[in-house]
């Protein structure tokens, strides 16, 4: 009578690696963990002798229950998830990390049920399957997940995601209650000269610049200034409303004070135009 049910993938294969044993992540690489299947599918003969198997290869998570024939494979997503995991499991204690657990559920199933179908908002602005994985870039039926950074891709300091129903437009979850706002992002490879750095507004725009190859700091608004970045040259790229925009003219003030050689732009938006144009900007404004 035993069942022996399909290969566990995706979503169910997490759902049973979580029920069978946590923190099944921490395996190590190449080695096997043998726990007891408390979940055996066939429930004539439940499973007391630890004969669930999972072993870490590469990063990748098999399993396989002697007792009741369930296998699988699991392989977590890129960085941020994993990275969610060990906010949530060092930050539980810490009450300063309030905002990860009301995201960390949402966020780690949109992380896991990423199709592949990217939403139109993304494909609007050039934001393809490369863009989504380099970024590490999720959405579900709430919204898209843009992971901020915090100088370098590895480094996650925050999620911001922009919600598909639009009220509020955008719900921001950093990493701490003190952890300030704003992106930073440094191109890591060795470029002569330096490359320029932008400022912009959102988060999508910065990560276009830097495709495009320059350093960037999104200020997910229009306060929270950047300070102490080495970069020569500092262009500001607010919204193309930069005019009518109350404080932008502030914002600029101040940042001219900061950086002696910051110019503005006043056109659309980064996000909105196409990359050959942006990578055209970044050369003539770093040149
Ligand atoms: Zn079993």
């Amino acid at each position: 009578m035993s069942h022996t049910p399909d290969v566990f993938k995706g979503y169910n294969a997490k759902q049973l690696l979580d029920a069978s044993y946590l923190p099944w992540e921490t395996i190590e690489e190449d080695k096997t963990v043998a726990v007891r299947h408390h979940e055996c599918l066939d429930t004539g003969a439940a499973d007391h002798k630890e004969r669930l198997y999972i072993t870490n290869k590469g990063g990748t998570f098999l399993f396989h229950c002697f007792n009741c024939g369930a296998k699988g494979v699991y392989t977590p997503k890129e960085l941020p998830y994993g990275l969610i995991h060990k906010v949530i499991d060092t930050g539980s204690e810490d009450t300063t990390a309030y905002n990860y657990g009301k995201v960390h559920k949402d966020f780690c199933n949109a992380y896991d049920n990423k199709d592949d179908d990217i939403p139109l908002w993304l494909l609007e602005h050039d934001f393809g399957k490369e863009e989504v994985r380099f970024f590490n870039i999720a959405y579900d039926k709430r919204g898209i997940y843009l992971p901020v950074f915090d100088d370098v891709i590895s480094h996650l300091k925050g999620i911001q995601i922009r919600n598909f129903s639009g009220k509020p437009k955008y719900s921001t979850y950093m990493m701490t209650r003190d952890t300030p706002k704003g992106m930073h992002l440094r191109q890591t490879e060795m470029f002569v000269p330096q490359p320029p750095l932008f400022i912009t507004e959102d988060i999508l725009s910065a990560y276009k610049l830097y495709s495009a190859g320059a350093d960037v700091f999104a200020l997910m608004g229009t306060s929270g200034l950047p300070s102490g970045l080495p970069n020569e040259r500092v262009v500001l790229w607010l919204d193309d409303d930069f005019a009518g925009h109350k404080g932008a003219l502030e914002l600029y003030k101040n940042l001219k004070v900061v950086y002696p050689s910051l110019t503005a732009v006043f056109m659309q938006e980064p996000k909105t135009m196409p990359i050959e144009e942006l990578k055209n900007i970044v050369t003539v404004r770093g040149s």
